[in-house]
């Protein structure tokens, strides 16, 4: 089967812990599945909150996926009539932001749609260098909130809690946990961590 001329493209969905990054990518592969667009889903190994094989969001939404460490692992489970690649968690890849960068670059160039989701910030509200990079890159960027645990605000920022106080800023960058680790928190309400 050859690939209809769609151009290929980068689409970044971004945002904090709970804003509903999960849910939008499997809304956009529903759309594609229905369209009958041969596609694959990827998300990295390290994602070990659900089952390794899907992509699950926080109300339970799940699609099939296909478990990877590294992004140069993606052409392995492609071929030709693979029109659109997605990417969860981007952010738990453990390549460098220039790999990630380079292979997304390459797939689009090819005129695979490519779709990352990821956090865009780290639980010091550090950028995280792999989405950063991609953000500049990619021809549409969707920035999603979630709501502030503390006053309703639109939050756009992960608190990591340990014993429901603050992570210290030593803590590592990676450390998978759902609502008992994280929350979501506005500007104003997040807490830096010391
Ligand atoms: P992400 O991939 O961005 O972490 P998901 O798509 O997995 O987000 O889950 C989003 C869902 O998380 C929301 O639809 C909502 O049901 C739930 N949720 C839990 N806490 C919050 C919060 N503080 N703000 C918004 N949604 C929340
Ligand atoms: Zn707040």
């Amino acid at each position: 089967m050859t690939r209809p001329s769609t151009s290929g493209r980068i689409e970044v969905i971004c945002g904090c812990m709970y804003s509903g990054k999960t849910e939008e990518l499997i809304r956009r592969m529903r759309q594609v599945d229905i369209a009958r667009q041969p596609f694959r889903i990827f998300t990295p190994r390290r994602d070990t909150r659900y089952g390794i094989h899907q992509i699950t969001s926080h109300i339970g939404t799940r699609l099939e996926a296909y478990p990877i460490d590294s992004i140069v692992e993606i052409p392995d489970y492609l071929d030709d009539a693979v029109q659109v690649v997605a990417i969860d968690e981007l952010h738990f890849l453990i390549d460098d932001a220039d790999q990630i960068a380079a292979m997304c670059q390459q797939l689009a160039d090819r005129k695979v749609r490519v779709i990352v989701a990821g956090l865009d910030q780290d639980f010091r509200a550090q950028p995280f260098l792999a989405m950063a990079h991609l953000l500049a890159l990619a021809e549409q960027v969707t920035k999603l909130y979630a709501i502030c645990v503390r006053c309703g605000a639109y939050a756009t920022r992960s608190q990591r809690l340990i014993n429901g106080q603050p992570a210290p800023a030593a803590a590592p960058v990676i450390a998978v946990g759902g609502l008992d680790m994280y929350e979501a928190r506005c500007r104003a309400c997040y807490e830096h961590p010391q």
